[in-house]
């Protein structure tokens, strides 16, 4: 079960590719959450990177390519995983589909929101530091409502760089999520609904996807 989520910054694709995830026992490989992984322990990677993730640019195309490539490889992700975050360029996209020969075509779901939810949605976004849950909205609690961890900003949800993190979407991913949508595997669903609805909808179009017979199971 290969999957793969495109949207904007704040489209959902974390919470709703973690949830859809567990559902169904893949991992779920967030470049974003592995950059600031490598940013937080000071790799060589982390440092190289670091000004990037600041500023809301993209990170070169080739060194993301690695990062992917080294992680689909490993063994955990060989019956299927959730991609959230990559690809993100044209470039990434055909270089995925060289990484997944023989492995079936991604299913790609896309989280299609109003642009004008994000800005609050991000803004006001905490990620618990225990489970990575992200928490939305006004505050209603303290501790996580899942593990009762506590919760941070993270670095980028700041009005200027999620600016530009938009930017970065329009200019170089909307133009991948054209690319793909006239492909069998393509689905966009809506995700603007409720948590549970856009979880339906998700698990819905994956398995319309298997059920037209396309390749993306092994
Ligand atoms: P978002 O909420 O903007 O979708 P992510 O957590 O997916 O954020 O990514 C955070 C940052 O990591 C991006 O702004 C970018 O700098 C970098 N990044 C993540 N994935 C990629 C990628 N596939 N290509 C280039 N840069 C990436």
């Amino acid at each position: 079960m290969n999957v793969v989520l495109v949207g904007l910054p704040g489209s959902g694709k974390g919470t709703q590719g973690a949830q859809f995830a567990r559902r169904h026992g893949i991992p779920k490989i967030s470049t974003g959450d592995m950059l600031r992984d490598a940013v937080a322990r000071g790799t060589a990677l982390g440092r190289e990177v670091a000004s990037t993730l600041d500023a809301g640019g993209l990170v070169p195309d080739d060194m993301i390519i690695r990062v992917v490539d080294a992680r689909l490889q490993q063994a955990d992700a060989m019956a299927g995983f959730v991609l959230d975050g990559f690809p993100r360029t044209l470039p990434q996209a055909v270089a995925l589909d060289g990484l997944l020969e023989g492995r079936g075509a991604p299913v790609v779901i896309y989280l299609e929101v109003s642009p004008d939810v994000i800005l609050d949605r991000i803004l006001s976004r905490r990620i618990c530091e225990s489970c990575g849950q992200a928490d939305t909205g006004a505050p209603t609690t303290e501790y996580c409502a899942s593990c009762g961890g506590g919760f941070v900003k993270r670095a980028d949800d700041h009005v200027d760089v999620v600016r530009r993190r938009v930017v970065a979407y329009v200019e170089n991913t909307a133009p991948l999520v054209e690319w793909y949508r006239d492909g069998p595997t393509f689905r966009a669903i809506d995700g603007n609904q409720p948590l549970t609805d856009v979880a339906r909808a998700f698990d819905a179009a994956v398995f319309d996807c298997m059920k037209s017979g396309h390749p993306p199971f092994r």
